[in-house]
């Protein structure tokens, strides 16, 4: 019986979520319940731990994330901001949340970067033929056709090229820092390394280098080189940037070990005019329409690869998690609102745009939550939060019932994700979905962030958890 009046109410709770005026639709239904109404226990507590369930055995069984995540790569494998893959991207985004019935679904407008790679990404030891597999860094400007020629200097660190004084003049700059192996987040380790992957030309140009070429971000010894942005600082010269495989790094300074080595490095990569492009934007709207749970990945990434997990995962997991949420009868109270951010990886315009487009709102409060998925597609954990002491030990109440999937964990953080980092301002709740670091960077920016490097189940699990938090959140 309980489970006949159980399906009874799934169902009329889905049909007023999918009939016009939610204001109507909400007055012949029950209030949904919130974090503060689960800290009481009883009935709460078991309607929170039921929504869990609910959502993990129906991301499980009958997910979509996964099928999502195909269609984004195959529809547009490479999707850096202002190229041709990245309006496809934009157009498949709009049409993905209309076909999953959102509300208000639109595209808004944005001037991001076109930088392109060009064909030509060749690095070599003069006088012989023996080549290194190297990718050019997000913004490089390219060599002179023939290629450019210098000696090589190798650094560990921008203080170790500033005590090399005059050395570096003339030279190609090698940035051979590895990702602390010892440290168990990943993330952590990146952040140790990848200022000479963002700066490095900036600091060989000081030096007086012609060149930069940088060690690539993972702890894997391999011959895949990851790319990622870097930049460039007025009244410096700009000086060609590449990252260079960690197998060839390493061969690199077995060669430096040796005596003296001259490299010619020849790119083809340049920057064209911006061109406009858009985020995709699209809502559950709830009972309260002008608070707002957002929940955000970024849509452009990286030109090799197809940037399956960064970030297709995280799209993935917002469109699944908006979709979890419809079809599993919840009516959350405040509007969830997904953001499908444009220009992550080499400008952060979207972000930018998103916070400009919508100030006004914004200073109001609107804002209540924001979630980011940016760490790609794995086992999650649970999340990090900008929640502080009292708050955040609320919140690790509320994530409970997930425990029991070993993704019940909140976290201490900053601000969940660098795009939603810039709702700082106005949004004190911002939330990172936290999947397990360890094998990231095994792919991220490289060839191999591929569709088959995403787990099919991992992926879903993720969805669930946003889902679940997202939709707490909205009735809190
Ligand atoms: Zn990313």
């Amino acid at each position: 019986v309980r489970l006949v009046f159980g399906l009874a109410a799934c169902l009329v709770l889905w049909t007023a979520c999918r009939t016009g005026d939610p204001r109507s639709s909400h007055s012949a239904i029950p209030p949904r319940l919130g974090p503060k109404l689960y800290l009481r226990g009883g009935a709460e507590h078991d309607e929170l731990n039921a929504r869990a369930d609910r959502l993990v055995s129906m991301a499980l069984a009958n997910g979509q994330a996964y099928e999502i995540l195909e269609d984004l790569c195959t529809t547009a494998p490479h999707r850096l901001a202002g190229s041709p893959g990245a309006e496809r991207a934009v157009e498949w985004g709009y049409d993905t949340m209309r076909r999953l019935g959102l509300r208000n679904v639109r595209r808004e407008a944005v001037m991001v970067p076109r930088w392109v790679r060009g064909d030509i990404e060749k690095l070599s030891l003069v006088g012989t033929a023996e080549e290194f597999k190297i990718t050019a860094l997000g913004g490089s400007i390219g060599t002179p056709a023939a290629g450019l020629a210098g000696e090589v200097v190798m650094v560990r660190s921008f203080e170790q090229l500033k005590q090399l004084g005059d050395k570096a003049r003339g030279k190609i700059v090698f940035f051979n820092r590895l990702m602390n192996p010892a440290l168990l987040n990943t993330f952590a380790a990146y952040g140790g390394a990848v200022d000479q992957r963002s700066r490095g030309p900036i600091h060989a140009a000081r030096a007086g280098g012609i060149a930069a070429i940088v060690r690539s971000m993972t702890t894997l010894i391999n011959d895949y080189p990851h790319t990622g942005a870097t930049r460039y600082e007025a009244g410096l010269p700009k000086v060609p940037a590449v990252a260079i495989s960690t197998k060839g790094a390493e061969r690199l300074a077995a060669l430096l070990q040796e005596g003296t080595v001259s490299l010619n490095l020849q790119l083809s990569c340049r920057t064209l005019p911006d061109v406009a492009s858009a985020n995709v934007v699209g809502e559950i709207v709830g009972m309260k329409p002008n608070e707002i749970v957002l929940i955000g990945g970024h849509l452009d990434a990286w030109d090799i690869g197809q940037g399956a997990h960064d970030d297709g995962a995280g799209i993935a997991h917002c469109l699944e998690a908006m979709r979890l949420i419809q079809v599993s009868g919840l009516c959350p109270k405040r509007t969830i609102r997904c953001v499908l951010y444009m220009n992550e990886e080499n400008g952060v315009r979207g972000a930018r745009a998103y916070v400009q487009r919508h100030k006004q709102d914004l200073e109001r409060g609107t804002h209540y939550a924001a979630i980011e998925s940016d760490r790609g597609g794995f086992r999650p954990r649970g999340f990090d939060s900008s929640a502080r002491d009292e708050r955040l030990a609320e919140l690790q109440r509320v994530v409970e019932p997930l425990r029991s999937y070993h993704m019940g964990a909140m976290i201490k953080g900053r601000h969940g994700g660098v795009d939603i980092s810039f709702l700082r301002p106005y949004c004190r709740l911002l939330f990172g979905l936290v999947p397990s670091s360890q094998r990231y960077f095994d792919f991220h920016h490289s060839d191999l962030d591929r569709m088959e490097a995403v787990n099919e189940r991992e992926l879903a699990l993720g969805a669930a958890a946003l889902a679940y938090l997202a939709s707490v959140l909205a009735d809190e």
